[in-house]
């Protein structure tokens, strides 16, 4: 008798593993389009105890070879501390985050994380030692606590509801028909953009990460929403080295550095005020927004 409910405890198991590679799947699509295989070195180690230093030496970086994309790519992120990144579409920002990803290989320089070349790492440590909040989030279609909850198998339904109180969703998860047990996704509840990404801050709390990319959305959200996913963005990159890929400058002036990307290169770098008083790129970008707020 028992034997017969083996091979169903087996197949929800595989359920579930096949849920967490989809969404891994899913985040990496977030990143990028397509992505060829890139394997990891024989001798590959892993990374553990992440200080969290990001460092780019002299990136250069194609997608095809006959159009170089990065043209010489140098900044650091100390550990703890936030870099933002802007410019325009197609400058290059998003293709930043998935070289940290490893998603490709660099045609020269090097990335470093703690000072350790990325390509003599496993790809494996380097995903668990960074999270991503993408632009836009999938969700299964299964419970909302499940969808916060996958990040950190074995999560408690105490950690759930804390990382969701940070991530300022908790109070909006109090009011669905079944709370936590709510099933979302396409085939149930649908969530706005900002509940989304809230519930995607949420499962990068969870994950604790050591190194955050903040994919910042694009579309407009209304001011209370973007005042809710700032406060729990701002949160989240506490203490924590963080690349946000900015749209909006206003939500970046305490970034610790921002870099002003333009056509592959860094054009401009330095604090908002640093960076307004050059009268630059930047100076031009923050006047035009301004204008358009
Ligand atoms: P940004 O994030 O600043 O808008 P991206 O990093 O997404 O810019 O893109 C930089 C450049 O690389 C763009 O010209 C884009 O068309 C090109 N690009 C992005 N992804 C791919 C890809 N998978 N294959 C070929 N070219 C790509």
């Amino acid at each position: 008798m028992l034997d017969l409910y083996r091979p169903l405890n087996i197949l929800g198991f595989a359920y579930r593993e096949i849920k967490q590679a989809l969404t891994d799947l899913e985040n990496m699509f977030a990143l990028m389009d397509r992505r060829p295989e890139i394997e990891d070195r024989p001798n590959a180690v892993d990374i553990a105890d992440v200080e969290g230093r990001v460092t780019f030496e002299d990136v250069h970086f194609h997608y095809d070879p006959d159009r170089e994309i990065l043209k010489g790519i140098d900044f650091t992120i100390e550990p703890g501390q936030t870099v933002a990144i802007v410019g325009p579409t197609g400058a290059g920002k998003s293709t930043l985050s998935r070289i940290l990803f490893r998603f490709y290989d660099i045609a020269s320089g090097t990335v470093r994380i703690d000072g350790q070349d990325l390509q003599s790492l496993t790809q494996s440590s380097v995903r668990r030692v960074l999270g991503i909040v993408p632009q836009d989030t999938v969700l299964f279609n299964d419970t909302i606590g499940y969808n916060i909850g996958y990040a950190k198998p074995g999560a408690t339904q105490d950690e759930i509801e804390q990382a969701a109180r940070d991530a300022q969703v908790h109070d909006f998860i109090e009011t669905l028909p079944k709370g936590y047990d709510t099933i979302v996704g396409e085939r149930g509840l649908k969530l706005s953009g900002g509940e989304k990404q809230r519930v995607a801050i949420a499962r990068t709390l969870l994950k604790n990460p050591s190194i955050l990319i903040l994919d910042e959305a694009t579309s407009a959200l209304d001011s209370a929403t973007e005042r809710d996913i700032q406060a729990a963005l701002d949160r989240i990159a506490t203490d924590r080295t963080t690349l946000v890929i900015a749209h909006r400058l206003s939500t970046i002036i305490n970034a610790d550095q921002i870099l002003v990307m333009e056509d592959g290169r860094i054009r401009e770098r330095g604090t908002h005020d640093e960076l307004l008083s050059q009268d630059g790129l930047y100076a031009h970008l923050w006047t035009q927004q301004e204008q358009d707020a």
